[in-house]
């Protein structure tokens, strides 16, 4: 049989991350810029926090700036509107998530580099090629660019809420169920799967787990360790050419709780939660991952967030649905509301 394998990877040309490391912006724009304008994304308090620091290192090119709100379709529209005369040759997004979504969608729209400077260590998508949007009903993760380059400054995200940082750390910490979903897809269904990502990406999850003792609040090195391995678990994603490695069943329970109600609770608090559902129903130890978010500060009790027992009950027993394609534990277990139920008291959910 002919060898006929062929798969593309994308993976970020530079990487800034530490302390200061927001002085590399004008390099970084000076080497992708063609020609044409600048877009700058970015939102009130980030423009505050880090946007203007950006604008004064980038002052010699010529720029736009656009300060959004949310990352919904509607927000795309109004970029495409605003920008309907300029030539623009690169985007930055500046922002904790929805913005560095939207400038991920926009530069992909456009067809131009993009690049990532997050205020905050809040999720995996600081450095992968998929951005969640809200079309008006849920969240959907769509397809857009990997980073041209990455800028992530770790004495600016230092001044981001100690609650959005340990999100970003449990989207990472929940690697771990998601590699283990990509293990048993492997084995039931034959889906492709890469070992390398797969061990990148429960490394990431791992370090995490072992050196949750040093992520506290008002520490820059526990900053430096969340966003080190949300960076190489964009690199599994980028071996992989899909987010596999980082998004199994913890991440559809997520998904179900934004369709069905996720009270005041963020993307990574969600995806804890959700970890703790597979790791207990694929068997693995669970108790371990409940002590690590309680040991850096994340609940996992819906109460917490204010989400209702019967959403969380009907999230997990819809979860398996949103996304039939990625076959998970969800599609192994015989999931009706009173197994949900017991699974979701089991680990404290409920
Ligand atoms: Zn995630």
């Amino acid at each position: 049989m002919n060898f006929n394998k062929i798969r593309s990877m994308h993976f970020p040309n530079d990487v800034y991350i530490g302390h200061d490391a927001i002085y590399n912006v004008t390099d970084v724009v000076r080497k992708n810029l063609k020609n044409g304008t600048v877009l700058v994304i970015t939102g009130n308090k980030t423009y505050e926090i880090a946007g203007k620091k950006v604008l004064e290192l980038i002052a010699d090119f010529k720029y736009k700036l656009l300060n959004v709100r949310d990352a919904s379709i509607d927000t795309l529209e109004n970029i495409k509107k605003e920008i309907k005369n300029c030539k623009i040759g690169l985007v930055v997004g500046i922002g904790g998530g929805s913005k560095i979504d939207l400038a991920k969608k926009t530069a992909a729209d456009l067809d131009v580099p993009f690049i990532s400077i997050p205020t905050a260590p809040s999720h995996d998508g600081i450095a992968s090629p998929r951005a969640s949007i809200y079309d008006g009903k849920s969240v959907l993760s769509v397809e857009a660019v990997m980073p041209t380059s990455i800028i992530a400054d770790t004495s600016i995200m230092l001044k981001a809420p100690y609650r959005l940082a340990v999100s970003g750390a449990s989207d990472v910490i929940a690697n771990i169920t998601a590699v283990a979903d990509w293990r048993l897809a492997y084995r039931v269904k034959g889906e492709e799967f890469s070992s390398t990502a797969a061990i990148i990406s429960e490394y990431t999850s791992k370090e995490l787990i072992e050196n949750s003792s040093m992520i506290q609040p008002g520490l820059e090195e526990s900053i430096w360790l969340i966003t080190k391995e949300i960076l190489a678990s964009g690199t599994a994603m980028a071996i992989a050419g899909s987010s596999r490695p980082a998004s199994g069943s913890e991440h559809l329970f997520a998904h179900a709780l934004e369709i069905l109600g996720k009270g005041s609770s963020f993307h990574g608090e969600q995806v804890a939660m959700g970890s703790l559902l597979s790791m207990y129903l694929q068997g693995g130890d669970w108790k371990l991952l409940y002590s690590t978010y309680k040991k850096i500060g994340v609940s996992t009790n819906i109460y917490d967030y204010g989400i209702d027992k019967n959403i969380a009950i009907k999230a997990l027993s819809i979860a398996h649905r949103l996304r039939p394609e990625r076959y998970t534990i969800l599609g192994e277990t015989d999931l009706n509301e009173s197994v949900a139920e017991k699974a979701l008291k089991i680990t404290g959910i409920i």
